[in-house]
């Protein structure tokens, strides 16, 4: 059981009450820090080291000087950052506009407290008013207090965007997030989740650490579950030289409920539009951490693996899977990152979203669809933060929010729409975004929760809302997690692609009753292929 107070949701209006602001709820050790070989992985400092008998780690030598420098090199890099840092009037548009301050009602995470935590040192350190008359203007003294706070608090940020929507300056947290990550780990306060993962992707090429045979084996699985389930043999390539596609997606897609589902919508897609694709063993994650601790270069080296594997395979183009932050870095940043992309079929954009590959297909009537199949079900859709406010898809603005939910009802005849205070580019982030989906840090994950869940609960009880449906795999992940805190089950989180899934007849798929016929033999024949496999590692 949690040892926190979890916050109620009523479902009256599906938007909450702004809470009254407490002071130092949320006050605490954030996440685990990450090992100095953890560190290295990511070519960030490495001299510092764990305070015996304890959890907590010193920070590097001439820790000061060292995170000043920081701030000076990327205020100087990112113009944005130092402006953002200059210009706020503290109007107070942002302060209510936080899923984390909602949840939790402290006070450092309204969006203008959290930046402000930045802000102080930097006036102190970098601006005149700061250094002669630091009373005057809120400035404040670097010190491991700061240090400890910005480390707490930067890690209550999912770098949802959210807050920068209602500034009337267009100020972004999520930028200023970053970059206190990034001072941090050059300081010896890294985040272990993330960079661990970031590490598994430079030495393997995925989150999971998943090697080569371990994902072909995966994927061999999901071919024979398809063919079980529809009697249609639809192939999950790996490292295809020559295929037309490179498909990215999270590796989440590769095992996880309800993600895997959607893998095979889109693989029953590529199947029955006839498209050539591929997935690659050298670029298997579609994730890339680096953005989330605002580190150009680890953004830039996941990145790369992507434009090699393109290149290796000799693909035409390569498309995206459904993964939130995977799509805006790749939309956002995938040429600066690592264009041109020049060798790529230039009849293609790159990249390219797969629901930019469904939707066109759906709309031409090339997809034989039954959407009955999916009328045990009536859908909502959350809108994921990074892919609301930081991308787009299709060739007309708004296509982000329009091309998932025109894909949904093309597939299934019951929707209803969240309220519209906290849906398109008004979402609540799910609460696991931005690094924050690790379990050291599921108090504010649950709280970050509440907007979408009393949303959610609206919907439910007024609408008949049995599941909500997302095409971010953070999101997916998180849900299914923090939703039974709020009284729903894991099961009512769907993949977009999984509703695809269910309602695509394929060519030659076995009927209904065929199918029924056939569950009995697929168990069996599953435990026997089960016992076969584990004789086999036996012997
Ligand atoms: S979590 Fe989102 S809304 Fe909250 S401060 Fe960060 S970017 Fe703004
Ligand atoms: S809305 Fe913008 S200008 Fe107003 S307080 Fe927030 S960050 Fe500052």
């Amino acid at each position: 059981m949690a040892d926190y107070k979890i916050p109620t949701v009523t479902g009256k209006t599906g938007k909450l009450d702004v809470p009254k602001v407490e002071h130092g709820t949320m006050e605490g050790t954030g996440p685990w820090i990450s090992k100095p070989e953890f560190q290295e992985a990511m070519n960030f400092p490495t001299d510092f080291e764990r305070i015996e008998g304890t959890t907590t780690y010193t920070l590097v030598d001439n820790w000061k000087e060292r995170a000043l420098e920081k701030m000076d090199d990327l205020r100087k890099r990112y113009r944005s950052l130092q402006v953002y840092l200059d210009i706020c009037v503290k109007c107070g548009a942002c302060t209510d506009k936080c899923h984390y301050f909602i949840g939790t009602a402290d006070a450092k995470n309204m969006p203008v407290a959290r930046q402000d935590l930045l802000r102080k040192v930097y006036r102190r350190y970098f601006t005149f008013a700061g250094k002669y008359f630091p009373k005057l203007v809120g400035a404040t003294d670097l010190t491991e207090e700061v240090i400890d706070d910005w480390y707490n608090y930067y890690h209550q940020c999912s770098q949802c965007r959210r807050c920068s929507v209602f500034c009337p300056y267009g100020i972004d947290t999520a930028e200023i997030s970053m970059a206190a990550r990034e001072i941090l780990d050059h300081i010896g306060r890294g985040q272990k989740y993330c960079t661990e993962i970031m590490g598994k992707v430079h030495k393997i090429g995925n989150n999971l650490g998943l090697p080569q045979a371990a994902l072909a084996d995966t994927l061999e699985g999901l071919e024979e579950d398809v063919e079980w389930e529809t009697g249609a043999k639809v192939k999950f390539p790996l490292d295809k030289k020559g295929a037309d596609i490179l498909l990215i997606t999270p590796s989440a897609d590769f095992f996880a409920e309800p993600h895997v589902d959607g893998l095979m919508g889109y693989a029953k897609v590529f199947h029955q539009a006839g498209l050539d694709w591929t997935l690659s063993s050298y670029a298997s994650e579609g994730a890339n951490f680096g953005m989330f601790i605002g580190s150009y270069e680890n953004m830039r080296k996941i990145a790369l693996r992507i434009r090699k594997a393109a290149q290796d395979l000799g693909v035409k183009r390569i498309v995206f899977g459904e993964c939130g932050h995977a799509w805006r870095v790749a939309y956002s940043f995938l040429n600066t990152l690592a264009g041109p992309f020049d060798f790529l079929d230039p009849k293609y954009p790159v990249p390219q979203h797969v629901l930019e590959i469904t939707w066109p297909l759906l709309q031409e009537g090339k997809l034989n669809i039954d959407k009955s199949r999916n009328d045990e079900m009536t859908l909502t859709f959350h809108d994921s933060c990074n892919i609301a406010r930081g991308t787009r898809m299709g060739d007309k603005p708004g296509g982000q929010f329009d091309i998932p939910r025109n894909v949904i009802k093309a597939v299934c005849n019951n929707y209803v729409d969240m309220n519209q205070d906290t849906t398109h580019d008004a979402t609540f982030c799910c609460g696991g975004g931005g690094g924050i989906l690790t379990d050291d840090l599921m108090e504010v994950r649950v709280k970050g929760a509440q907007p979408r869940m009393e949303a959610l609960k609206h919907v439910t009880e007024h609408h008949g809302v049995t599941h909500m449906a997302a095409i971010c795999a953070i999101c997916k992940s998180q849900f299914t997690k923090v939703i039974p805190y709020y009284g729903f089950t894991m099961d009512q989180i769907v993949s977009v692609h999984q509703l695809v899934s269910s309602a695509i007849v394929l060519t030659g798929q076995l009927s209904e009753d065929e199918i029924d016929d056939m569950e009995l033999d697929y168990d069996e024949a599953k435990e026997k292929q089960l016992e076969e496999r584990e004789a086999a590692r036996a012997s």
